[in-house]
């Protein structure tokens, strides 16, 4: 998780440091983090997106086949071990291809159509650390599975453009169509570019050069500037999409506009995984530095197949908590939770025996309530209430316990006034 803020971890005790690339997630930050999750699981949810979750490894073929040996986080960035069995696992990168697996081995796609689903979780990639950057971090995502249809293309990216929204994340929407595997579509189009490039292979980045052969579309998501510039003039996919390629963009793109949702078409936007076909999207946020996408998925019609199982269509996306806080910055941090309803302040040993039970009784009741547990004195209390962020103490001593009363004093202004202990559930409520 990120923490950019504050000391930098492991400063003064590097043997305790995490591994490189790696965060704890410690208080404050993980009330936001927390607060972020459970709100795209609830969003997700409120558009009948079920949760799931997968082991946090796979078989590391689920990867080779569903996300594609050629791809970057295949080939250069998984934790793949073998374990005692003599078996290759991997930690898991990303999460389509497992949520994919699990639907075909649980034979969720024989019931109800589009089985759509939603996840939170850590992911793994070894790749070289950097602001909004990390080995294991936080993806929340969506897949709509066994649909072909552009309404669900449509009705996923509104799902996380509204996400975004309520995260208090400001993100421009990219959209494309990378087409399907055929000679008259992307097969035909990807000759035309991997011929484009070999002509200019000595006016290439040494790095892309490389990728004329491996994953020619990825030469699009280079960084290097010499690449880019050759990339100015390439051959684009737009021009080359077969009728139904094309005709199913301009359904998804009709359907955002009903929704109001705004978008920009980009036709650089490649997905750098294999099993990609037709609508390509990504999240951007003018809020991040180099690493700027929030976001991003599309369909993958390929993948089922790619996995073994039925022909599958499906769409989904991936969206990064790490960035999604960093974009969010401070905003939120009122709503992010946190923050309690009291803290009980005992003064004298029968209120110190009381004060546990009444605490209790409050959480029963639906509040949150912390006390002291460190035998503080009664300045000590109320300095710990008010580090604490409760918005009211409530005050218990002798002379409260013989009046059935406690003193409550509002933690913002200061205000006191005397509630019948019994009252103190419904008197607490903001
Ligand atoms: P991807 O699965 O590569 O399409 O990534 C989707 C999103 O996950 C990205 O836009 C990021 O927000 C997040 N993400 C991917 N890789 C990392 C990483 N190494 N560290 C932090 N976030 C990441």
């Amino acid at each position: 998780m990120s923490q950019e803020k504050g000391a930098k971890k492991g400063e003064e005790r590097p043997e305790l440091a995490p591994p490189r690339g790696t965060n704890d997630l410690l208080p404050p930050e993980s009330w936001r983090w927390s607060f972020v999750t459970r709100l795209a699981m609830d969003t997700f949810a409120g558009a009948g997106y079920a949760p799931v979750d997968t082991p946090a490894f796979e078989h590391t073929e689920i990867f080779e086949r569903g996300v594609g040996a050629a791809s970057e986080v295949v080939g250069k960035q998984m934790y793949t071990f073998t374990d005692r069995g003599g078996r290759s696992l991997t930690l898991r990168p990303e999460l389509t291809a497992p949520v994919m697996r699990a639907v075909l081995a649980g034979n969720l796609h024989r019931s109800r159509l589009p089985v759509k689903l939603a996840y939170a979780g850590p992911m793994f990639r070894q790749e070289r650390p950097q602001r909004g950057r990390h080995r294991q971090f936080f993806q929340v995502g969506i897949e709509a599975i066994g649909s072909a249809e552009p309404a669900v293309d449509a009705e996923v990216i509104e799902v996380g453009a509204s996400f975004l929204e309520a995260a208090g994340v400001r993100a421009s929407l990219l959209l494309n169509s990378i087409g399907h595997v055929d000679p008259a579509c992307r097969t035909g189009y990807l000759k035309l570019l991997v011929e484009y490039l070999e002509a200019r292979r000595d006016e290439l980045a040494a790095a892309d050069v490389e990728r004329i052969a491996a994953n020619p579309l990825r030469t699009f998501d280079s960084k290097e500037t010499k690449t880019r510039e050759v990339m100015q003039g390439a051959p684009l996919i737009s021009d080359h999409l077969c009728d139904a390629c094309a005709t199913h963009l301009e359904s998804v793109l009709a359907i955002l506009d009903e929704l109001g949702v705004a978008f920009e078409v980009e036709p650089r936007l490649v997905r750098g995984l294999d099993y990609y076909t037709r609508t390509a999207f990504e999240f951007t946020s003018p809020d991040l530095g180099a690493q700027d996408a929030v976001g991003g998925g599309g369909r993958y019609d390929g993948l089922a197949a790619a996995l073994g199982g039925d022909e599958l269509p499906g769409i989904g996306f991936a969206l990064g908590i790490d960035r999604i806080l960093l974009a969010a910055g401070d905003q939120g941090d009122e709503t992010a939770g946190g923050t309690l309803d009291a803290y009980v302040v005992a003064i004298g040993d029968a209120a110190r025996r009381a004060a546990l039970g009444l605490a209790t009784r409050l959480r029963r009741a639906g509040l949150a309530v912390d006390l002291d547990l460190m035998g503080r004195s009664v300045r000590g209390q109320m300095r710990d209430a008010a580090r604490s962020r409760a918005r009211s103490a409530v005050i218990l001593g002798d002379a409260e316990i013989a009046a059935q009363a406690a003193t409550v004093r509002d933690l913002g202004t200061g205000e006191e006034r005397s509630v019948a202990l019994g009252d103190l559930e419904g008197r607490l409520l903001p």
